[in-house]
């Protein structure tokens, strides 16, 4: 619990910005943006979303995190950074991409404002693997392929069980992994060890609904000869099942071949300009 003014109460909302493609924010977060006195933004949020919808006077704060980078926000600055704002009575709008509580850190900001009694909503967005799949024309759950989907992350240091990659291997569910182009090689060998069927594909989907998407799709079997050597442009999705082959037939955009970023990475400066002021305001409550 943060102490300090407790009389005055804003409002938190914690919302999904959707993948990319700016017109895939929902309404209701539009017009929370709209209202905003403050915006506490990631990194993967479109900047057009930006431009768009918050008002000039609104302050924005850029809150991004990008692992391995060494250069994210710390998660108690953001919490703090919320409190305070919240109880200079502001409308605070945590702006996440993709949707608010796939893969993201909505446990520490809901504790947080739970604990500090302020009034919040949760609004959903867009998560990444849906908007991939519309984007690369693969249906997650296509009839006579696959009757569910998994949303996954794996990190090297994750401790998987030989039983887990084995079911893994098995299962007809559609595989998407968030957050594991770099641990790719890994997840390929677990699954081809467990003899995955060789008619399910990989795809990779970089920058997904974005102008700069690029896919990459082959064979588990084949992926050291096509895509060991490829370093992917982030953010990227990992999708995985017989679905994937549907992209053939169903692909309506094709790939940019751009290896520019569309989100851009976190920068040093902004990380440490967020801790300075975060280290300021402390003394403010
Ligand atoms: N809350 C987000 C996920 C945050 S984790 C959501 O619901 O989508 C960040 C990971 O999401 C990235 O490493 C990547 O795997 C995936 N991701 C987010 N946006 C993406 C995009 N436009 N294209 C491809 N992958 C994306």
């Amino acid at each position: 619990m943060i102490t300090g003014r407790q009389q005055v109460r804003g409002k938190v909302i914690l919302a999904g910005a959707g993948p990319g493609d700016p017109g895939l924010i929902t309404v209701k977060t539009a017009r929370y943006l709209q209202q905003a006195d403050v915006v506490l933004t990631d990194r993967l949020v479109s900047e057009e979303i930006l431009n768009e919808y918050v008002k000039p006077d609104t302050e924005i704060v850029y809150v991004g995190k990008q692992c391995r980078r060494g250069v994210s926000t710390p998660q108690q600055t953001i919490n703090e950074l919320i409190v305070q704002f919240a109880l200079e009575g502001k409308l605070v709008v945590r702006l996440k991409g993709g949707d608010v509580s796939i893969f993201s850190n909505i446990m520490d900001e809901l504790e947080t404002v739970v604990s500090n009694n302020i009034p919040y909503e949760i609004v959903p967005g867009v998560t990444a693997a849906l908007g991939a799949a519309a984007s690369a024309g693969i249906p997650l759950t296509a009839r006579g392929y696959s009757t569910a989907v998994r949303l996954l992350t794996y990190y090297k240091s994750d401790i998987v069980s030989d039983e887990y990659w084995k079911e893994l291997a098995e299962t007809n569910d559609t595989l998407v992994f968030y957050m594991s182009s770099e641990t790719l090689q890994n997840v390929v060998e677990k699954l081809t060890e467990n003899n995955i069927a060789e008619d399910k594909l990989l795809a990779v989907v970089e920058q997904a609904t974005t102008p700069l998407q690029n896919l990459h799709i082959c064979s588990l079997y084949n992926y050291d000869e096509q895509l060991k050597l490829q370093s992917f442009i982030s953010p990227s999705l990992v999708i995985i099942g017989k679905v994937v082959a549907l992209h053939e037939q169903f692909k309506w955009l094709e790939n940019s071949h751009s290896t520019e970023y569309y989100f851009k990475p976190v920068n040093q400066l902004t990380a440490i300009e967020n801790l300075n002021k975060a280290t300021l305001n402390a003394t403010r409550v």
